[in-house]
């Protein structure tokens, strides 16, 4: 009604920031974006929105818009023609695979682009030049709950949906300060507990957030050292009976480490170990507080666990998902309404692109794998590549990507609409190799800590700029139209994949793609079938309707709440001989189970000590988002928040002379920063914490680059620090 009279044109889209994928409408009047409001009709975010998104539209027409291709000539950016940019990133990638093999070339994408666009990229890189180098940032952030879910269930993404949360009795929110890095759902969480007071939330987190708010219980461990609680959790469940035996007996094999099965008894021997004051000791948290938690999980009729990147960016992230998984396998509470093991994604298509568009080096489209030599076939048939193209071996994950990168084993590098050069962990250590190699950067935003080290930028389209498709974190793949036009010259990122393709010599390979639905069908006949089939959610189909939750195998589905149920087509499916009259069935080793896995209680891979006796660990505020190439060009945001502190608590900063506002240094291994202290009573004793998002204050020249050896995803979480005054 603001704008009834004013000619505005609002088109239904999708918040271009983190992963809860909130719906939003997008006001255009004359030919601009004015005004982002929140789409009342999208069940997700029903309207609401948080600050970011709010203020989304500001983005777009940011001073530091890349707006013409340029080739860094004698060390300076010169603005250059497509033509001349494509023709030179070609010919040099053309050399370097002639000169060096498929492998000296590498892709790094993102969480942020949308499907159509990682499918170019994988077809260019995989099924074309013939490289497994590709990789994204997802890596960073989720590739330990791709393990855990494997490990664990069978299949990759959470079996439930959002619509759980209005169904639950406990909310185990764990490393995850959901109130500041997933707003929506958070207020989804808090409106549920205002009607429903008999709704617990239980918090493991070694800070306060605000996400304490409407916290029942909160668990403070020494970060990195929750892993023993989870057990401890567990044991109490099992010896005060709660745990459902005929659950697991029908639909549960334990595992040890080792792999080998245990039966239950050998479970409870393995458990016994963890006694609550053992977890204490281990953790740091009152072992009152440890029953406390497993009685309240224990007694909830319905509960869901919710987790980010405090679980994920660990050296033993898959395991510490695993362990969480193993509270609602003991309890049966999963597969039932208000009852999830819910990993929380930040970014927007991180679930969509690259974990179901397989964007990462040992992944191919559809929930595939590149070892697999039927995958690998059915791929290359529908690229229209020949199979050999594709490798079997895995390529380099991301760190394993930039070491080589810095070794000279990788010689060009495509980057698209990500930062490596501020958001690995350990930065510093890999600039080595982006100043050396040849750089290509597809990117929004100039300039950035990345393009610093470009030879070649290629501006980007940004989000209303362009059409196509983002998946969110409860499995719904949303439709995003183009409602303006790029600015300056930029371009889609598919199509400037494709014309790339085209120059590197793969012309009947990429002239077929004229549109975004061209990429998207093609794509969907590679989901059918598979655990993700989105081959009903066409591009006619999602403008119609706010997103659709996979399996969604048929153009007149509705789409799937509950996965491993009745409801989910591959359970509906299966051969009554397999269910055999069972109502959950999932795809765990042996097939239909899940697995529940006694694993060690591993703490961080730097822990504290004498010389480094603090815990430093990093993450989000609500106003900004990532390394802040968008939330930093929004004024309101930077008021809101201008800079980078480092929060320490009082006890810590009286011992050590350190005042609030003061400038200090943080030190570890790997560097240093001087920044502002912010003396408050959130980290508990022996803790810092920063927030990553500034370049100028880079928190990521601190952070440990070690990494779960399942995952690959790096420990950003947790590292050993000193801290002065300066
Ligand atoms: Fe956007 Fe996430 Fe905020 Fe929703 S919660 S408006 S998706 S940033």
């Amino acid at each position: 009604p603001l704008f009834a009279d004013s000619g505005m044109q609002w088109h239904k889209s999708v918040c271009r920031f983190c992963g809860v994928g909130c719906g939003v409408m997008v006001g255009v009047k004359n030919g601009k974006v004015v005004a982002v409001r929140g789409d009342k009709f999208n069940t997700i975010n029903k309207g609401h929105l948080c600050i970011k998104g709010f203020y989304l539209h500001k983005v777009i027409y940011s001073k530091t818009r890349l707006t013409h291709p340029m080739i860094k000539k004698n060390g300076k950016f010169e603005k250059v023609s497509w033509d001349e940019a494509l023709d030179y990133v070609a010919k040099k990638f053309n050399e370097i695979r002639k000169q060096h093999g498929p492998d000296a070339l590498a892709f790094y994408g993102s969480g942020q682009a949308e499907t159509e666009e990682t499918y170019m990229a994988n077809k260019l890189f995989k099924g074309c030049i013939g490289t497994n180098n590709m990789e994204g940032n997802p890596r960073l952030c989720m590739a330990s709950a791709v393990g855990g879910y494997l490990t664990s269930l069978g299949l990759d993404e959470p079996s439930g949906t959002y619509d759980d949360i209005e169904k639950a009795e406990l909310f185990l929110l764990i490393g995850s300060n959901t109130a500041e890095a997933h707003p929506i759902l958070f207020e989804r969480i808090v409106r549920h507990k205002a009607k429903n007071p008999n709704v617990k939330i239980v918090i493991i987190d070694p800070r306060t957030t605000p996400t304490d708010q409407v916290a029942d219980l909160h668990l403070f461990p020494k970060p990195g050292w929750d892993l023993a609680i989870l057990h401890a959790m567990a044991r109490i469940i099992i010896k005060e009976g709660y745990a459902d035996e005929q659950f697991i007996k029908d639909n549960v094999v334990i595992k040890g480490n080792d792999k080998k099965n245990m039966t239950f008894e050998q479970y409870k021997q393995f458990l016994e170990k963890y006694t609550p004051e053992y977890a204490s000791k281990i953790s740091g948290v009152p072992a009152e507080d440890i029953v406390k938690a497993a009685r309240l999980f224990g007694q909830a009729k319905t509960a869901m666990s919710m987790w980010t990147m405090g679980i994920n960016q660990r050296t033993r992230g898959v395991w510490a998902n695993n362990l969480i998984t193993n509270l609602h396998l003991l309890t049966g509470k999963i597969g039932k309404p208000g009852s999830d093991t819910f990993s929380l994604t930040g970014q927007p298509n991180a679930c969509g692109g690259v974990r179901e568009g397989g964007g990462l080096c040992h992944l191919l489209p559809g929930h595939r794998k590149v070892a697999n030599a039927k995958h690998r076939e059915e791929v290359a048939k529908v690229w229209g590549v020949p199979v050999k193209n594709i490798q079997p071996k895995p390529g380099k994950h991301t760190i394993a990507m930039f070491t080589a990168l810095n070794e000279g084993k990788i010689k060009g590098i495509y980057i698209m609409c990500t930062n490596p050069a501020q958001s690995l962990p350990n930065a510093s250590k890999y600039w080595k190799g982006l100043k050396e190699q040849f750089v290509v950067v597809a990117e929004s935003f100039f300039p950035t800590a990345t393009t610093q080290y470009a030879d070649v930028v290629l501006p980007a389209a940004f989000w209303a700029e362009k059409e196509g498709v983002y998946g969110c974190t409860e499995r719904r793949s949303q439709y995003m139209p183009k409602v303006i036009e790029p600015m300056g010259e930029a371009r889609w990122d598919a199509f400037i994949l494709r014309d790339l393709g085209i120059r590197m010599g793969f012309k009947k390979e990429f002239e077929k793609y004229q549109t975004a639905e061209d990429i998207w069908n093609e794509y969907l006949t590679l989901t059918k079938g598979r655990d993700m089939d989105l081959s009903g959610a066409t591009y006619r189909r999602l403008k119609e309707v706010r997103g659709l939750r996979w399996p969604v195998p048929s153009e007149d589905h509705p789409g799937t709440y509950k996965r491993y149920v009745k409801g989910d087509p591959i359970f509906d499916e299966l051969p009554a001989e397999k269910k055999k009259g069972r109502w959950i069935y999932f795809y765990g080793k042996p097939e239909g189970k899940a697995v529940i896995w006694a694993r060690p209680d591993k703490g961080p891979e730097e822990p504290t000590d004498d010389q480094y006796p603090f815990a430093l660990t990093t993450g989000r505020v609500l106003e900004h988002w990532h390394t802040n190439t968008m939330t930093g060009t929004v004024p309101e945001l930077n008021r809101a928040v201008p800079k980078a502190y480092v929060e320490i608590n009082p006890e810590d900063a009286k011992a050590l002379g350190i005042a609030n506002k003061d400038q200090v240094i943080v030190e570890t291994r790997r560097g240093k920063l001087k920044i502002e202290a912010r003396v408050i009573n959130r980290p508990e004793k022996g803790t810092l914490f920063i927030p990553w998002h500034w370049e100028e204050w880079m928190a990521n020249v601190l952070t440990i680059d070690a990494f779960d050896p399942g995952s690959k995803e790096p420990e950003y979480k947790v590292c050993a620090a000193r801290i002065k005054k300066a």
